[in-house]
């Protein structure tokens, strides 16, 4: 069976693992590619960065707790966040350097990387040795 170009179906002729019939048909597939790909990526952003908005202007305005429907009229998007940790008071989303952990059945806490830190520290000084040196210097770089 003769192999189809991706781009445009006419037959593929030459070496076997030829995708395209010509040059242009290769740059077209392959800018389309690209350009669908930056949509995704800038639209994932977009919502990453919105919910970084809304963590620290709340955070600005000295909110350290909220409503899951105040956080929802504000268009903030819980699918989308940059990592989780888990500490003592339970699992945190990330938004870069801001994050969230539920304190209640609709209501969050909503805190900077900073006070991660400063709570590490007092982890820190009441645990046992637990090996977790590398953790805390990585963190410890972030209060700087
Ligand atoms: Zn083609």
């Amino acid at each position: 069976m003769k192999k189809q170009c991706l781009e445009c179906q006419s037959p593929v002729i030459g070496r076997t693992d030829k995708k395209f019939c010509c040059l242009d048909c290769k740059s077209t597939h392959h800018n389309r590619k690209v350009r669908l790909e930056s949509k995704w990526i800038r639209s994932t952003n977009k919502c990453l960065m919105k919910n970084r908005r809304i963590l620290r202007t709340l955070l600005e305005m000295g909110i350290t707790r909220v409503s899951r429907n105040m956080l929802e009229s504000k268009e903030f998007s819980f699918s989308h966040i940059t990592s989780k940790s888990l500490s003592r008071e339970g699992e945190a989303l990330h938004v870069y350097e801001y994050g969230y952990r539920q304190s209640a059945e609709t209501e969050y806490e909503i805190f900077t990387s900073i006070d991660e830190v400063n709570s590490l520290n007092q982890f820190k000084s009441i645990a046992p040795k637990l090996g977790s040196t590398k953790l805390y210097e990585i963190n410890g770089k972030l209060s700087i």
